[in-house]
């Protein structure tokens, strides 16, 4: 298989999708896929409770939170989070650091009053608004950030406090990525498809009594309060990526556990950047160190006429989807949980290889 850098959909862990492959035509001895059968079934409803608990003890989620296993994308949470949490007339502030948060405040404002109460848009994404310059309501319903922006790759290294107001963070690019301690959030949200599983599943951590919040009127599909209220199984649910995140958090468990995987990122990112940051300006991070990625990794090459010859020779040796984001162009490596420390070496010998052929 090639290494791969995707910034989403991205890499799963090898051993998860050989076990999904052995298990595609008998799952669990039941004679079918997992595809194939009933939500309501007993098998069903045990993998699915087993999952809820092995990410429960993974995170050491407090009592006091709902796990949830929802659909939509993070885009649709975006707007169905200002449902639940604002009611008619409420304020939410928001931090906008990249592409991301941005596109939230934007889905946002159409059921709450959003106060951007700090932005990176002058910066131009490149350093993390200053807690110290974020201009908070103490009124406001919740707070909401993007602890890691997936286009730009700037990541907060710490928790911002925001005292009463709860915090909400979309963490679809970071979750599981490191020790996280939960009870700081008032609710934490993860599209599924970069370090869970596949896209259409989107995992939902939210403190119980944010259940309670009237939040505006909308139809029961929409509320979050009755997907706890039924175990996430409303409707049918996303069956295939619940059972394949439940995979995922299995391999973390075996891997050694979140602290194990946190080091690891940590390895992987500091080789890339050191790689980047020693190469006598051949390739430059635009981010400001303080403020990098440990995920997402975006890099350009002193010329950029260069820039289609490392991306067909990168592909032809076998690394995949280094291909930057149009809005900020170059490339951009994405080292989620499923790259190992083994495809960043072999990317980094690939970029001094590549400076030194191309001088
Ligand atoms: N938030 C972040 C930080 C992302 O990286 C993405 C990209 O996948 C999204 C939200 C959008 O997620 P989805 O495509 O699941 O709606």
């Amino acid at each position: 298989r090639v290494w791969n850098f995707s910034a989403g959909p991205a890499a799963l862990p090898q051993a998860v999708l050989e076990r999904a492959q052995r298990e595609m035509l008998d799952w669990n001895g039941s004679g079918a896929s997992v595809m194939e059968q009933s939500h309501r079934g007993k098998r069903f409803i045990e993998m699915a409770a087993q999952a809820e608990a092995d990410l429960r003890a993974l995170l050491a989620i407090p009592a006091d939170y709902a796990v949830l296993f929802l659909q939509g994308g993070a885009t649709q949470h975006f707007a169905q989070i200002p449902m639940n949490l604002a009611g008619a007339g409420d304020s939410a502030d928001y931090i906008v650091s990249g592409h991301w948060s941005a596109k939230a405040v934007s889905e946002a404002a159409t059921y709450v009053r959003v106060n951007v109460a700090a932005s990176g848009e002058a910066d131009h994404y490149l350093k993390l608004p200053a807690r110290e310059s974020w201009q908070l309501d103490p009124q406001a319903a919740y707070v909401h950030y993007t602890p890691n922006e997936t286009i730009h790759g700037v990541e907060f290294h710490n928790i911002p406090d925001v005292d009463a107001v709860p915090l909400v963070a979309d963490m679809s690019s970071n979750i599981l990525s490191e020790p996280l301690d939960v009870s700081r959030f008032g609710l934490i949200y993860a599209g599924a498809q970069k370090n869970i599983g596949p896209s259409g599943l989107v995992l939902m951590i939210i403190r119980r009594d944010l259940l309670q919040r009237a939040g505006r009127p909308m139809a029961k599909i929409f509320r979050y309060a009755e997907h706890a209220a039924n175990d996430s199984m409303l409707n049918t649910p996303n069956t295939w990526g619940w059972y394949l995140a439940g995979l995922t958090f299995q391999w973390l468990q075996e891997q050694g556990g979140i602290a194990v995987i946190g080091e690891r990122n940590r390895a992987k990112a500091e080789l890339l950047y050191q790689a980047i940051d020693g190469s006598g300006g051949y390739y430059r991070s635009p981010v400001e160190p303080s403020a990098r990625s440990r995920m997402n990794v975006p890099f350009t090459l002193h010329d950029a006429a260069l820039d289609t010859a490392f991306l067909k020779e990168s592909e032809a040796a076998g690394l995949l989807a280094l291909k930057g984001h149009k809005a900020v162009g170059g490339m951009r490596a994405s080292l989620y949980n499923a790259v190992s420390l083994e495809a960043v070496k072999v990317l980094t010998a690939f970029m001094q290889d590549f400076a030194q052929r191309h001088g």
